[in-house]
């Protein structure tokens, strides 16, 4: 491990004596990659650690403190603010914080920092319940980032956000001290060691209540959404000093302390919406009708100005009437909610009554049906994708966040149109959650010329202006202060509140170790340094807006690089090359962290606001790094598929063989030696590989309706695993589930030398395998035009799909057997417990819903594990890098039953599952098959 420099050298040995090596990053890829937040702001860290338990946060202030070196906690990485980010120590949550309790039916949710926010909803949903705080990027962002930046959203507004629906809260100062406000012999005993901390709270409390107006400009302050500063309404809504310091932690952005633990009162989810898209002739009628709107039953009112609206006008689900609509339009999305039908056809009346009189373009019309409700919302979703998709190359995407006083709405739009497009940001498109008078506007911005940093700081000081001085709003509603406005707390809250705020800090964390320069600087310019600089690099990564949605997605994330990391790292590398600087030992880290360890799945790209598939990125980089004579071996590979299927069927033979003789245990470590010794290219022989499949069944003679189906290359060479209770090959299962329901397979002609070209694609031969997938299709087409295709490999249906596309219908095996088969079967229903994997090619195929249905029909007993995406195997690199599979499927057992089967849909997955998942996995064919018999 490289040691840094002092004193971090001295962090660095002092948590290598409790935490393993790989919980401590010091090389300088990984760094510059945890370097970056969602923001628009850089910062390197010295040190990244993984933190996994209270005892090991309380060693890691003990170190930090020793040292005198600052330190920054970090959930998800998504803030957009700058607070996310560090130069010194970065703490990143481990998985262990990813821990719920469902308490008191569901009104009580007890979670700990790690988990996702959408993942808390998930747990709460058969309760009826879910978390109050509703941040649009629920999907990604952890609980530790939602609390320390009491984040808000569509629905929640003020009086849902984690501040107003916090129960308890656990939580550890920089003095080690831990205080969960939801025990009272913890309370207790806090107040005897900590009763001049508490004192001073107490006095700081008074103070504020004494001074009438200035407790009423707190509270008229908090009236609207406002994350600027600290969570100071505390001193006027609380009494006892405990629980107004756990209030003051509430947005502090990890400044005052860490936070291991919450206690949400939940809020209900009704089950019954509906959504309306109306459109206003301007800003001014819309403000009317937001205004009309306040007192009705209303979820969620979000306002578009033209300007947006034009951003998302060709997308589909976009009202057609949006693309004619004059330059003044401005529209609102409104969603009422109920727990019954009735309530809400009561709801539509209210809202419908409230809006008469008020001119509108176009109908006033709400659907129930879900399917246009999620396409209208789509619009709303596809505001930051559109913005992101369209900025030139090069300029960084910033998201900022206002608030006004709702009742100013229409005046304050106008004002802040005029000050972007004096700005200079005419593209600058405005949107918001319209009821808590919030609004959020994107722009392009480049920082790279002297002349675009003050154009920015312009720009802000011109915002801090506009939105406190002329509005009296809020310059930060719900993304945090961070850096990007601690420089202008003082001019929002003004002298009296900014000291107030200086002192809570003294107070709580007197030594200032606790992530420095954010909510709180006295760096007048916080807001234009360590600005985040976007070098192009590949036009298949230089739309990323860096904003970590992809990170839950990849299986390599924890281990070495995650998509986001894996573009930043791109970047820079790109950026050294063209600045003429040292690449060498970045590319050598690049080699592993991010090419060799991307499993190349792409579901980086399934969560993606603008669609990136890092997973490109990196066979684009392998196929460059790829030598001569690995493409020409590829090629001839490719030209030669049945003799190669032929050696892969000898390989397996062989090793079957040697683990015959020696164990499988053995003939393992042996490859591993061997390896060590020759070099990686020796794949190690996994105690879990095949045996050689059998040569391929004739078909059966018979009739039926007749459907090409296309056993993959490895149901063609892979036959079952060691010590499978059912030794037949996929084919034959296949074949007998498709005799059962009465269909007739065709094979295509020449399929031993047919493969669908992901083998090549993976090692970055792009054009081999472009040419495979075509041949393949074409003999699928000479087949039987028109006839349904089924192939049984997720990953290659996903490719023959593409080469077909419009030609012919593909159908992965799942599908096939889920939507054709299952209507002609019998099938007893068992409880043995199956557990089941979905391949990411079938989550890619949106063939997820379908499996389940399938693995449910055979068992009363289904687990399909939450938080496992890729298996991290992809194809044979499970075999090069076992490391990635062990580290992928690391959670894959955690809520599964002992025993039973696991099911998959990819052959190849199937390997690296067995190996971890602590059962047999074969695929879903295998399970029905033996359940099914043909319909009576
Ligand atoms: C496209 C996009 C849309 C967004 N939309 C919204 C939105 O609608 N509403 C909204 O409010 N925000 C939004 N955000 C901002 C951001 O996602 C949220 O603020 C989110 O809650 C941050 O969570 P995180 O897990 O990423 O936290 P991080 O960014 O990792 O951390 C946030 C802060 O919390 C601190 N922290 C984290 N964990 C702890 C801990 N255990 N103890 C102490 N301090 C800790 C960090 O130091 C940091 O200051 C959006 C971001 C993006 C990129
Ligand atoms: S690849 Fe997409 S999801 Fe990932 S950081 Fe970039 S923009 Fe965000
Ligand atoms: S392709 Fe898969 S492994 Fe590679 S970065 Fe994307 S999610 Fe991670």
């Amino acid at each position: 491990m490289p040691i840094p420099t002092a004193p971090y050298d001295r962090v660095a040995a002092r948590l290598a004596e409790r935490l393993p090596e790989a919980r401590i990053v010091t090389d300088p890829l990984r760094l510059m990659t945890w370097g970056t937040d969602a923001s628009l702001y850089r910062l390197i860290p010295k040190i990244v650690v993984v933190i996994e338990s209270e005892d090991e946060v309380g060693y890691l202030l003990e170190v930090c403190r020793a040292a005198g070196v600052p330190l920054t906690f970090r959930a998800a990485g998504t803030s957009l603010s700058g607070q996310a980010i560090s130069d010194s120590v970065l703490a990143v949550l481990g998985d262990s914080w990813n821990w719920a309790k469902v308490e008191d039916g569901g009104e009580r949710f007890r979670v700990r920092p790690g988990m996702i926010g959408a993942e808390c909803n998930r747990r709460l949903l058969p309760y009826g319940r879910k978390i109050g705080p509703d941040p649009a990027s629920i999907d990604s962002c952890k609980i530790g980032g939602i609390v320390n930046n009491n984040s808000s959203g569509m629905c929640c507004g003020v009086a849902q956000n984690t501040y107003h629906t916090m129960d308890a809260l656990r939580f550890m100062l920089a003095d080690g001290t831990i205080l969960d406000t939801g025990d009272q012999t913890s309370r207790a005993v806090f107040r005897q060691s900590h009763s001049a901390l508490l004192n001073e709270v107490d006095a700081m409390a008074r103070e504020v209540k004494a001074d009438e107006a200035f407790a009423a400009r707190i509270r008229h302050k908090f009236r609207i959404k406002c994350t600027t500063g600290y969570s100071i309404n505390a001193f006027v809504d609380y009494e006892d000093p405990i629980d107004i310091l756990a209030h003051l932690i509430v947005g502090s952005e990890g400044t005052l302390g860490f936070v291991s633990e919450v206690v949400f009162r939940t809020v209900p989810e009704h089950g019954h919406k509906a959504t309306a898209f109306m459109v206003f002739p301007d800003i001014v009628v819309a403000s009317q009708a937001v205004m009309a709107l306040e007192s009705q039953p209303v979820a969620a009112v979000e306002l578009f100005d033209r300007a947006s609206m034009r951003s998302v006008e060709d997308k589909p689900g976009v009202p057609a009437l949006v693309r004619g609509l004059p330059d003044e339009a401005a529209a609102l999305l409104v969603e009422t909610r109920a727990e019954t039908p009735d309530e809400l056809a009561a709801n539509v009346t209210r809202v419908e009554a409230s809006l008469a009189g008020i001119a509108m373009l176009g109908p006033l019309s709400f659907t129930t049906d879900a399917t246009e409700a999620a396409k209208l919302w789509n619009v709303r979703k596809g505001l930051i994708p559109s913005a992101g998709g369209t900025r030139p190359n090069g300029t960084s995407m910033i998201i900022e966040d206002v608030c006004f006083p709702m009742e100013k709405l229409a005046p304050a739009v106008r004002d802040l149109r005029a000050l972007l497009d004096s700005t200079g940001y005419t593209d600058a498109t405005i949107f918001g959650h319209a009821l808590a008078g919030n609004l959020h506007f994107l722009l392009a911005q480049d920082f790279d010329k002297p002349s675009e940093v003050e154009r920015f700081d312009r720009f802000m000081k011109g915002l801090a202006e506009l939105v406190v001085g002329r509005y009296d709003g809020s310059l930060k509603a719900e993304h945090g202060t961070g850096r990007n406005v601690a420089p202008f707390v003082e001019a929002e809250w003004g002298e009296r509140a900014t000291t107030l705020m200086r002192r809570i800090k003294k107070t709580i964390e007197p030594e200032g170790m606790l992530n420095p320069g954010v909510l709180i600087s006295d760096d007048k310019e916080a807001h234009i340094h360590n600005l985040k600089l976007m070098p192009i690099a590949s036009p298949i990564i230089d739309k990323c807006i860096e904003c970590g949605f992809c990170e839950r997605m990849c299986p390599s994330k924890g281990m070495t690089l995650s998509p986001r990391q894996r573009i930043v790292g791109w970047r820079e590398i790109s950026r050294r090359e063209a600045a003429g600087e040292e690449t060498e030992e970045w590319r050598a880290l690049y080699d592993y962290q991010g090419i060799d360890t991307c499993a190349a799945c792409g579901l980086c790209a399934t969560v993606c606001p603008v669609s990136i598939d890092t997973g490109l990125l990196t066979r684009s980089l392998r196929g460059k790094r790829r030598g001569m004579v690995a493409r020409r071996f590829g090629e001839w590979s490719a030209r030669h598929y049945d003799s190669v299927s032929v050696a892969m069927r000898g390989a397996y033979r062989i090793a079957n063989l040697a683990r015959t003789l020696l164990g499988a245990a053995s003939v393992e470590s042996l490859s591993k030696t061997a390896r060590r010794m020759a070099g990686n290219w020796i794949p190690i022989a996994l105690a879990s590989l095949p045996n050689a499949a059998r040569p391929a069944p004739k078909h059966p003679a018979g009739g039926g309706e007749r459907v090409i189906y296309i056993p993959a290359c490895t149901s063609r060479t892979m036959g079952p695993p060691d010590g499978a209770a059912d030794e037949r090959t996929l084919p034959e299962v296949v074949e007998s589930l498709f005799a059962k329901a009465g269909f007739a397979p065709v094979r295509p002609a020449g399929l031993a030398n047919l493969c669908c070209g992901l083998p090549f694609d993976s090692k970055g031969l792009a054009d081999v395998a472009a040419t495979k997938a075509a041949e393949m299709a074409n003999a699928v087409l000479a087949a039987g035009p028109g006839l349904t295709v089924v192939m049984d490999a997720s990953p290659c249906t996903a490719r023959l799909r593409d080469a077909l596309a419009g030609r012919a219908t593909v159908l992965d095996l799942p599908e096939f057997l889920h939507d054709r088969a299952l209507p002609r079967l019998d099938i007893a229903k068992s409880d043995v417990p199956v557990l089941v994997h979905m391949a990411c090619s079938l989550k890619r195929m949106g063939g997820e819903t379908k499996m389940r249905a399938l693995a449910e029909a055979c068992s009363n007993r289904v687990t399909v594990p939450v938080g496992v995406n890729c298996c991290g195997f992809a194809g044979d690199k499970g075999m090069f890098r076992p490391e990635l599979n062990e580290h992928a499927l690391r959670h894959l057992c955690d809520d599964a039953p002992a025993g039973g089967v696991g099911v998959s849909s990819s052959r190849s997955c199937e390997i690296g599952l067995s190996r971890h998942g602590e059962r047999t996995f074969q695929s879903i064919a295998y399970l029905l098959d033996g359940q099914a018999a043909p319909k009576r």
